[in-house]
């Protein structure tokens, strides 16, 4: 489903990812860890595109793109980036529109979808992420937690093949994590198929298929949460579990 190979991203100077190798089956949970800075961010800005990679392959589905051997045309990277859907910490929901139109928005205007399929498709996903009453509520009157669920059905009514989510919950306050953790749970046991950064240790070691422990750019160690999280072989994996289990 996702295969990502020898990818490498440089600012300037700087190599933040040093040869990264990615493959998620469709359906699977991948949850990502590291400290502050290794690069997980930046992984999951090469998976989708919003940064080009400097080198190395990215496929997700049919279509696969290699960076670093010329240039690769915009239309390309749309195709990609249009497979992949995105949660970020801050949720940058449309402040003007109502919750509804939030969900509706993308379908609406980047795919050209009949607007009646989409309503139906929009309800059906607020119901999921249980705001189904908050439909035509504004943002700015939800908590941190409703924003983050709405973000999240707006990611999934474009119908991406892969949710990618950036430390979706550390931006809540503790008491609305739970919830957005929830829904995420609900999405893993219906094989929606996910990259998750995170600093939820609990969350992924119930829901992830694979554990990636990043650091400097590198993918230090992975396995299944059962093992990684109870026999880290890498010393570097030790100290870092050390500090957050
Ligand atoms: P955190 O846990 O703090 O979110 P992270 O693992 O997500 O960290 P990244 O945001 O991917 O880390 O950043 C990795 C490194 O790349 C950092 O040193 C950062 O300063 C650098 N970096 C990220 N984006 C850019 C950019 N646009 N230009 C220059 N350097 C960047
Ligand atoms: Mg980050």
């Amino acid at each position: 489903m996702i295969e990502v190979t020898g990818l490498r991203k440089h600012f300037g100077d700087t190599e933040v990812l040093r040869g990264i190798d990615l493959q998620v089956k469709k359906g699977d949970v991948h949850c990502v860890i590291g400290p502050s800075g290794s690069g997980k961010s930046t992984l999951l800005r090469c998976v989708n595109l919003l940064e080009i990679p400097t080198e190395g392959t990215v496929r997700i589905g049919q279509e696969r793109l290699e960076f670093g051997k010329g240039r690769v045309k915009e239309q390309a990277i749309r195709a990609l980036r249009s497979k992949t859907g995105m949660v970020f910490q801050r949720f940058h929901l449309f402040p003007h529109l109502t919750v509804l139109q939030n969900v509706m928005e993308g379908p609406i205007t980047v795919k050209r979808e009949p607007r009646a399929h989409v309503l139906e498709r929009a309800e059906r996903l607020l119901d999921k992420v249980g705001l189904a009453e908050k439909k035509n509520a504004f943002p700015e009157s939800l908590s941190g937690g409703q924003q983050q669920r709405v973000a999240i059905a707006r990611a999934l009514a474009l119908e991406p093949d892969v949710l990618l989510f950036d430390e979706p919950t550390s931006a809540l306050d503790p008491e609305l994590v739970g919830e957005v953790l929830k829904t995420m749970r609900s999405l893993a046991e219906e094989e929606q198929t996910m990259v998750i950064v995170t600093h939820e240790m609990e969350f992924a070691r119930d829901v992830a298929d694979e554990v990636l422990f990043i650091d400097e750019g590198r993918v230090v160690e992975q396995g299944p949460p059962s093992r990684l999280f109870t026999q880290p072989s890498a010393k570097r994996t030790q100290q870092f579990l050390a500090k957050m289990l």
